[in-house]
């Protein structure tokens, strides 16, 4: 056996930089993943790094490029969706972009409901023609629109499988058959369901976003988006997303990882309290609309039911008399907040953020006035919630 070498004398700007690594315990796997925010890796020797680079098994190397957590949160949620891989990303909008620039090209052509998130509108209306991409908005619940509106050139139909404020239901079965009959991919933002009420994969979408701030993390502490899909459409997405540089960042995906293991029950009572808020505002006469497809005189009420035969999630919306006075009565109890999806009940006001992007012509076009406000119903004990939202109708 040869003499181990003598340890050299170091300086103590060295030691600072390396004391402790040497010194990692090698324990018993942790039960839950440690976050790696290491933004590089360090490899045994070229072999090793060349294997790494290129690609031919999964290796972290560089941050940008993908961490360990965002590896796990991107098989857990491939597994949820039933789609073969997934790919994490810094928000919805990056998740969105990507998957959408991984299959388009100038002088493509993409069909979208009018009815999604304010930015992913005006990403389709404003910056999409500007990269020689053309948009046509159409009702995605009226199939013959949809029909209406394909050209030879298009290449992608978007929706939302609930969508965000109106709770309207396009039938994705029906627009993913029309879709692949023309040759063009389906794409669906699946955010407001979440895969445990419905995975759009199993229904014929191509490819399926969210933003996982919402259900799929569900305490407003993570942030960050996903796209599932087939492997080739998350390799095309995957090199888009990584030379825009739109990682999401290890600390966020592992946050998420704690989320979406309580998805299953959290949904379960968001469905329950949400059908049972929707039941109760229907019948108050400050409540001029309620948006829930739960609800019979829902305009897709029968299709809701055969999709989504787990509920709806917790999402509603309501146009409600004086609805700055309203929201002032619940202060203090229910939060008005620009977000969803929090185990906590939230009040947003889409007129004035999440549609904010849309003229005000075609808010009003799409039924979202000053006065509709969407809500996101908690996990809450359900009297509790009807007494609150039941006392500040009354104020
Ligand atoms: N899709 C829907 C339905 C949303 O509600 C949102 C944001 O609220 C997004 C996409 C965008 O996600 P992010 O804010 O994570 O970029």
């Amino acid at each position: 056996m040869s003499d181990p070498k003598p340890a050299p004398t170091y300086d103590l700007t060295t030691l600072a930089a390396r004391a402790g690594e040497e010194a990692r315990p090698n324990r018993a796997p942790a039960l839950v993943e440690p976050i790696y925010q290491s933004t590089v890796y360090a490899f045994a020797d070229l072999d090793d790094l060349d294997r790494a680079m290129s690609g031919a098994e999964p290796a972290a190397f560089y941050y940008r490029n993908g961490t360990p957590n965002a590896a796990t949160l991107e098989r857990a949620l491939a597994t949820l969706e039933a789609t073969e891989a997934a790919l994490v990303a810094g928000s919805g909008m990056a998740a969105i972009s990507a998957a959408l620039l991984g299959v388009l090209k100038a002088g493509d052509h993409v069909i979208t409901d009018a009815r999604v998130y304010g930015v992913t509108y005006a990403l389709l209306a404003e910056e999409f023609p500007r990269l020689g991409i053309e948009v046509s908005f159409v009702d995605a619940c009226d199939l013959n629109e949809v029909e209406a509106a394909f050209r030879d050139t298009t290449r992608v139909v978007h929706v939302e499988s609930l969508t965000n404020p109106l709770l309207t239901v396009p039938d994705v079965p029906a627009l993913a058959r029309l879709a692949h009959e023309r040759g063009a991919l389906l794409s669906v933002d699946n955010t407001f369901a979440s895969p445990a009420m419905f995975r759009p994969a199993e229904h014929g979408a191509d490819l399926v976003t969210h933003s996982v701030s919402k259900y799929l993390s569900g305490h407003s502490t993570a942030f960050g988006g996903v796209l599932c899909a087939s492997a080739e459409l998350v390799a095309l997405a995957r090199t888009r997303l990584l030379r825009l540089g739109g990682t999401i960042s290890a600390f966020d995906a592992w946050m998420t990882m704690q989320g979406l293991k309580t998805l299953g029950l959290r949904m379960r009572a968001h469905s329950g309290n949400a059908q049972a808020i929707a039941d109760v505002l229907v019948n108050h006469p400050r409540v001029k609309a309620v948006y829930h497809p739960g609800l019979s005189d829902h305009p897709q009420f029968h299709l809701a039911m055969d999709l989504f035969p787990q509920g709806f999630g917790g999402m509603l919306s309501a146009d409600i008399e004086d609805a700055p006075r309203f929201v002032k009565a619940l202060a203090g109890r229910i939060p008005l907040a620009p977000s969803l999806a929090d185990v906590v009940t939230t009040l947003s006001w889409p007129w004035g953020t999440s549609h904010r992007p849309l003229p005000e012509a075609e808010r009003r076009r799409l039924g979202i006035t000053p006065n509709l406000l969407r809500l996101s119903i908690g996990i809450e004990d359900i009297g509790d919630l009807l007494g609150d939202f039941e006392r500040a109708l009354d104020e």
